[in-house]
């Protein structure tokens, strides 16, 4: 590639192309998990549709590796690549709401609290995650599961279209109408079809929830877990919580006397005014110990969304681990309680996340995330600010995996994967005939797997 073609390629962007030796290199190409370090020969950073079109031309002419980086907050780091192309959409962050549609218009470049920043004024919430900082991009190709997910389903059960820009250059609008092999394929298939340059989606009445954490000490643990479990199925779909098993972190604003503590969380945000909240959740909570603290109140939807950033900022060091979850046996959790013990750190954690309610009225076949039987999806994150503990936390996320995979399903979600996963992996998590149908879409929208820097889905054989 000589310097002219790269030139005309710039003189092609309306945003800038940063290159190793610019100044601001290493600033645009850090990702979210501080375990990764990918160098990029060089990053698109594209301001809208025609920028990216350019991109993948870009890439395709010049035969370079490719990857697509919207909120830049996958595990194992597949925003970015070595030696390659970074699409990076990180800028494009345009935010739409009608009001009367109840409909949102999304950038790839979104994270999920700025969409619910956008929503809120007008009393509306997409489902997204727990996290703000989140890109919508790749947790919405993935899935999407939250705090509204047993309400409003997964994210991909509230996409309507999406506009996307396939390898060969063209764009098109995926929706149930359009292209609808595509818009079925981009519902849990991640990054492997093209790149998403807008996403409409489905808003829901959504404005104050009581909502928070409950930490109890982690000796009371077993009983919580199985409270926890038998009580979720009849709970009402409001109530959009999930259990963790955690410490308590020594800083602020947290309890001084039990900083360190091991524990057993409950997180979450039910979608009701405070006193039917209350309500809903009291046959759980009156069964059970007195927590170390209980910090559920009424706040904005946003503020649940943004309420743990603090304590997980850009950088750190990730490792994750995760599982679709059938049936968490009386076994399972005192294996679960065993593991987590052994976590090198204090931000290490494991989620473990409801798959039920309108996630359940959705067909198996009618998006590629199939798991719509599991009752959770569990992640195991091993987290540090310390780059020396990288080793540690993947020691402990692969033994812990490793003790309770047994109980737990094939497949798992794929935006709680690392790059390490063991052969058959996807096709468990998709199904066989869901990864027959992927494969077959990334046959006819990508047959030379440009975009393979994601959960790979290699195009069916002709
Ligand atoms: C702190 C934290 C909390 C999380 N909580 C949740 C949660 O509650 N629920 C949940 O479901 N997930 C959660 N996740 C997982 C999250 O869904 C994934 O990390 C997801 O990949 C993040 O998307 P991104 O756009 O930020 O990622 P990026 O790293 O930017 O991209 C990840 C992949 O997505 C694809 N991609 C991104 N943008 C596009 C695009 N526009 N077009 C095509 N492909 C694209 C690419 O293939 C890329 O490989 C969490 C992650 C973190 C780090």
């Amino acid at each position: 590639m000589t310097d002219a073609v790269t030139t005309t390629f710039q003189q092609n962007l309306r945003g800038l192309l940063v290159q190793p030796a610019d100044a601001d290199y290493n600033s645009v190409r850090a990702l979210y998990n501080g375990m990764i370090d990918k160098r990029p020969r060089l990053i698109a950073r594209c301001v809208d549709t025609a920028d990216v079109i350019a991109a993948v031309n870009f890439a395709r002419q010049q035969n370079l590796l490719v990857a697509i980086r919207g909120g830049g907050h996958n595990g194992p780091g597949l925003g970015s690549c070595n030696d390659g192309l970074m699409i990076d959409l990180s800028l494009m962050k345009g935010v739409r709401v009608d009001q009367a549609a109840r409909t949102v218009r999304v950038e790839p470049g979104c994270t999920s609290g700025d969409v619910d920043h956008a929503t809120h004024p007008f009393g509306l919430a997409v489902p997204f995650g727990i996290v703000s900082t989140t890109g919508v991009a790749g947790l919405t190709l993935g899935g999407g599961t939250g705090y509204l997910t047993r309400e409003h389903g997964l994210t991909v059960d509230n996409l309507l279209e999406a506009d996307v820009v396939l390898a060969d250059g063209r764009v098109v609008t995926a929706s149930e109408r359009d292209h609808a092999d595509l818009f079925w394929a981009i519902r849990g298939g991640g990054g492997n079809f093209g790149v998403v340059t807008s996403f409409l989606f489905q808003a829901h009445p959504v404005n104050t929830v009581y909502a928070g954490p409950i930490f109890w000490d982690a000796v009371h643990a077993k009983q919580i877990m199985r409270a926890y479990r038998d009580f979720l199925p009849a709970a009402p779909e409001e109530v959009g919580i999930f259990i963790g098993l955690k410490t308590v972190l020594s800083m602020d604003p947290f309890p001084r006397e039990a900083w360190g503590k091991r524990a057993c969380a409950i997180i979450g945000a039910c979608n009701a005014p405070a006193e039917a909240a209350k309500r809903m959740l009291a046959p759980l909570l009156e069964a059970l110990p007195a927590p170390i603290f209980n910090w559920m109140s009424e706040m904005p939807f946003p503020a649940i969304n943004g309420l743990f950033d603090p304590f997980v900022p850009k950088g750190l060091q990730w490792y994750w681990k995760g599982d679709f979850v059938k049936t968490l046996s009386n076994e399972a959790i005192d294996t679960h309680i065993a593991e987590a013990a052994k976590a090198p750190t204090e931000l290490c954690l494991m989620h473990l996340y409801p798959i039920d309610g309108a996630v359940r009225r959705v067909a198996r076949d009618a998006t590629p995330w199939a798991a719509r039987d599991a009752t959770f999806s569990m992640v195991i994150a091993g987290i540090s600010p310390d780059p020396k503990d990288a080793d540690a936390l993947k020691a402990w996320g692969r033994a812990y995996w490793k003790a309770v995979h047994p109980y737990n399903m094939g497949g798992g979600y794929v935006n709680f994967m690392f790059d390490d996963e063991a052969d058959g992996r996807l096709q468990a998590t998709y199904g066989r005939e869901n990864y027959a149908r992927l494969a077959t879409a990334k046959m006819q929208y990508d047959p030379t797997n440009l975009f393979r820097v994601n959960q790979n889905i290699a195009p069916a054989a002709l």
